[in-house]
């Protein structure tokens, strides 16, 4: 249920509401809008709640949240969310983008990179510390080592750090040097990570599993949202099909219809999503154009030699020249891209 407030409210009164609804043995979110203030009562409830509620000081009134995935909801708010980041900011007229290397690999690379990337409009830096890799052969990361790696990035450059924690137990560690926790598409639902992200505060990128429907994307991320996390960027990254030609298949009508039914902002990754170099420009153009609010691109000073994903990385030069023309793609549908 929502409990909707009258525009003139007092601070006094949500409280008393936020009170009452706990009391029902629910849990309050409040979320502010710029008109007015709800509180969404999550929780099995019985009708009697509803007429209860709907008595109480400066309450407008009491209606029930249709869709599964309650906080996420546009229902319980319609103004879209800013999610920012030390210097990432994903939801409002400005694009967000996020880019670097699949996985930190040594000081140089990262530092060369994370340069590299701001000087072309890159608003954080992505690097993987810890990898969940297919293969258990397959490089997994410098771990700690990394994330040491990426505060001295952060450092140098000020950019925003976005990370990878593959398991709730690093959660705590991982959340000491991220600016943004990066849950990836395998673990999209590992609902005990989830719920440790969510309690630690840290804003999350939640990428979608390859066969996770919207709907399951949306239900991941109100684990983080009940948790008491609102800062939830979601990610399309691309979904397994039948088709082999890319990697995998990036649909991006995703868009769209997640903005029509939730608040949270939309994350696009075209490097996954489309799994080789050559694919990659043309489908960041497409995601500004359906009107992606942040983009995660990876990039490495020399793709062929990266430890992990060279295949679809892009060189400097090659992100240089992309952020240049979605400049232009933004400006097309009233966008922006800082740079
Ligand atoms: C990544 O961002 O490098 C990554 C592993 O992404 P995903 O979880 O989308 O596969
Ligand atoms: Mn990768």
């Amino acid at each position: 249920m929502i409990v909707v407030m009258k525009p003139g409210a007092t601070g006094a009164e949500i409280q008393h509401m936020v009170e009452r609804v706990e009391g029902l043995g629910l849990r309050a979110h409040v979320i502010v809008g710029a008109e007015r203030t709800v509180i969404a009562a999550i929780g099995s409830k019985r009708p009697e709640f509803k007429e209860s509620l709907e008595s109480g000081p400066g309450v407008a009134q009491v209606v029930p949240i249709l869709a599964p995935y309650k906080v996420a909801s546009s229902e319980v708010k319609a103004e879209r969310t800013v999610v920012r980041a030390g210097s990432l900011s994903v939801g409002g007229k400005s694009i967000g983008v996020i880019a670097g290397p699949c996985s930190v690999e040594n000081e140089e690379q990262i530092l060369a990179t994370a340069h590299a990337v701001k000087q072309a409009g890159a608003t954080a830096l992505r690097g993987g510390a810890y990898k969940p890799r297919t293969s258990p052969y397959s490089f997994q990361g410098l771990k700690e080592q990394g994330l040491e790696l990426l505060k001295r990035a952060r450092e140098a450059t000020g950019l925003a750090v976005v990370t990878e924690v593959v398991a709730s137990e690093d959660v705590d560690l991982v959340a000491k040097y991220a600016d943004v926790l990066q849950i990836g598409a395998r673990n999209m639902q590992n609902y005990r990570l989830l719920e440790a992200a969510g309690k630690s505060g840290v804003a999350v990128l939640l990428k979608r599993g390859p066969s996770a429907t919207i709907e399951e994307l949306l239900l991941a991320a109100e684990y983080i949202l009940d948790a008491g996390n609102p800062n939830v960027m979601l990610c399309e990254r691309g979904i397994r099909t039948f088709e082999a030609h890319t990697r995998f298949t990036l649909p991006l009508a995703t868009v769209p219809y997640l903005h029509s039914k939730t608040h949270l902002p939309v994350v696009v990754d075209p490097s996954h999503g489309t799994g080789h170099t050559y694919l990659v420009a043309d489908m960041t153009l497409a995601s500004v154009a359906a009107g992606a609010d942040g983009l995660i691109l990876e990039v490495h000073p020399d793709p062929e030699k990266a430890m992990s994903d060279g295949y679809q990385t892009l060189n400097c030069q090659q992100f240089a020249d992309i952020m240049a023309r979605s400049r232009r793609v933004a400006a097309a549908v009233d966008r922006e891209i800082a740079g």
